[in-house]
């Protein structure tokens, strides 16, 4: 095996670089440590951190006495403080578990005594005026709702790539494109990873590979650990459907999931979804015409406006990664010493992951790692500059000090030329097209990168130095371009 990038030993490596990995090494750079994180994809935040309902959960839906209902209520608590501190928006919108039918309404009560059991605040069950108030747009057959104060909204990759960039500035090594393909054991204890990068020596694995967390416990010969994909699917509504809902509405739960909802976004879109469909592959992402079918008929069924007249401007689907336990797995390995499982994380594995983390340490430590506190440790993160959330003035004043803050490069989300260089120029820069898109908006909006994808391309290639031909969208093996017939246009795209 070769030697790994940084050539030496690790005190803790974490596996995945999803909202649980990045917050877990965001975390361990609060101690004098050497921590590798390492994710197999070109970025961080693109497994099913990448694609969910992006709602911090207030906490009642989960079993009390479960992992899952401790760490959601502990991670929400925690929410507004981390999101703070990394500088991404979050925003506490409240949530309504709404009854369409009378013989709903005994489910709300019992969800009440959940989130009682629990230890969730702000909960109330409401009807009438109050509930239409609330949300004009509801379905008018709605006769009761429970009300959640503390539940809320995010923007669940640029978390991951906030925490991931605070980690790194304080000190973790961050390797993309960095598969774990075997675990080094000698005498019953985890010593190093494999990887095509060369080997990672450790003293603790920390596995928070997500769907794959099964998978890479095997390969250090734990067979503890069973992951099967469930899929979401989900529509996402214009910013002129803004106005359909204040609040994150949902239907009242199932068995499997808590249901088809109607939802703002952080960034002012509406999103109706997800289905819930368990599959065999953990890579199957895609959407189908029945799925997104059901997605809107669910939908509308709580707010009538969805049905039809108001024209998606793309779909998605996500992936949950559902272990055969059912809960939450946050535990040492009982096969091999050092390493530490992290799986199962599905819904609300978000709103939980502020509280995931630090429970991680507090095992290690129990393990034997010395945790001394990192004196240069800074948890905060500085936000992205937006040219879209400035007034007239600031604008014009930064147009003045850098031209490339007045050169709008996407017309639907009003992204600049500056802010897609600093996208890339970042502690955790973009290496791909999509990696732009998810740091600044460009192209989600409603063209969908119909305007933008020739300039991003074109600036790309002139900041990395690089054939636009060799740029990725997403993951290796997909250039955005075949060939180019005019190769001295690109230049004049990105003006
Ligand atoms: C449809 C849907 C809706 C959801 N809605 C919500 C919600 O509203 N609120 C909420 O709180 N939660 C929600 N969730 C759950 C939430 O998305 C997950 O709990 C969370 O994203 C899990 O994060 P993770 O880091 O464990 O996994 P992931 O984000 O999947 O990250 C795991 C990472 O490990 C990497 N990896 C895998 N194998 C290897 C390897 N061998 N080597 C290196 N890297 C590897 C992967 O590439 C991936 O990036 C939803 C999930 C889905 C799918």
């Amino acid at each position: 095996m070769r030697q790994g990038n940084a050539g030496n030993k690790y005190d803790v490596v974490v596996v995945g670089g999803g909202i649980v990995g990045t917050m877990i090494a965001r975390e361990m750079s609060r101690y004098r440590l050497k921590v590798a994180l390492l994710e197999k994809e070109l970025d961080v935040g693109v497994g099913s951190t990448k694609a969910n309902s992006a709602i911090v959960h207030a906490g009642f839906d989960a079993e009390p006495g479960t992992l899952k209902a401790s760490l959601n209520v502990k991670g929400t608590a925690l929410f507004p403080s981390v999101a703070e501190e990394l500088g991404v928006e979050f925003a506490q919108t409240g949530s309504l578990v709404v009854a369409v039918e009378r013989e709903e309404i005994p489910a709300l009560e019992e969800l009440v005594e959940r989130g009682r059991l629990n230890g969730v605040r702000g909960l109330e069950v409401i009807n009438g005026d109050r509930l239409f108030l609330l949300e004009p747009n509801l379905n008018r057959a709605a006769v009761a709702a429970l009300h959640a104060t503390t539940a809320g909204i995010t923007c669940p990759f640029r978390l991951a790539i906030a925490a991931a960039e605070n980690a790194v500035t304080n000190g973790v090594a961050l390797y993309r494109g960095c598969p774990v393909t075997g675990v080094l054991v000698d005498r019953g204890a985890v010593r190093a990873v494999a990887t095509p990068l060369g080997e990672f020596g450790c003293d603790y694995l920390v596995n928070a590979a997500g769907l794959h967390a099964d998978e890479v416990a095997r390969l250090a010969g734990d067979d503890s650990l069973g992951i099967r994909p469930r899929r979401g699917e989900y529509h996402v509504l214009d910013k002129s459907a803004r106005a359909l809902v204040r609040t994150v509405v949902f239907p009242v739960p199932s068995k499997v999931s808590k249901g088809i909802i109607v939802a703002p976004t952080i960034d002012g879109n509406i999103i109706v979804g997800p289905n819930a469909e368990d599959i065999r592959d953990k890579e199957d992402t895609a959407t189908t015409a029945a799925g997104l079918r059901e997605v809107l008929a669910g939908a509308a069924r709580l707010v009538p406006a969805v049905d039809g007249a108001l024209p998606p401007i793309t779909q998605y689907s996500g992936l949950r990664a559902v272990e055969k336990g059912g809960d939450f797995v946050v535990t040492p390995s009982t096969t091999v010493r050092g390493l530490v499982n992290v799986a199962g994380i599905q819904s609300p594995g978000l709103s939980a992951a502020p509280a995931i983390a630090p429970l991680v340490v507090e095992i290690l430590r129990e393990m034997g790692l010395r945790t001394v506190p990192n004196p240069a440790f800074n948890p905060e993160r500085k936000p992205p500059w937006r040219f879209a959330g400035l007034c007239d003035a600031e604008r014009s004043a930064a147009v003045e000090r850098d031209r490339d803050c007045g050169h709008i490069v996407c017309r639907c989300e009003s992204v600049t030329r500056a802010e897609v260089l600093a996208a890339i120029r970042g502690p955790v820069g973009a290496l791909t097209l999509d990696g732009i898109k998810r740091r600044t908006r460009a192209g989600m909006g409603r063209c969908q990168g119909g305007f933008c994808t020739p300039r991003i391309l074109s600036i790309t290639a002139q900041e990395m130095g690089q054939a636009a031909e060799s740029l990725l969208k997403s993951e290796p093996g997909s250039p955005l371009v075949a060939g180019l017939t005019r190769p001295e246009a690109v230049a004049d795209w990105g003006d």
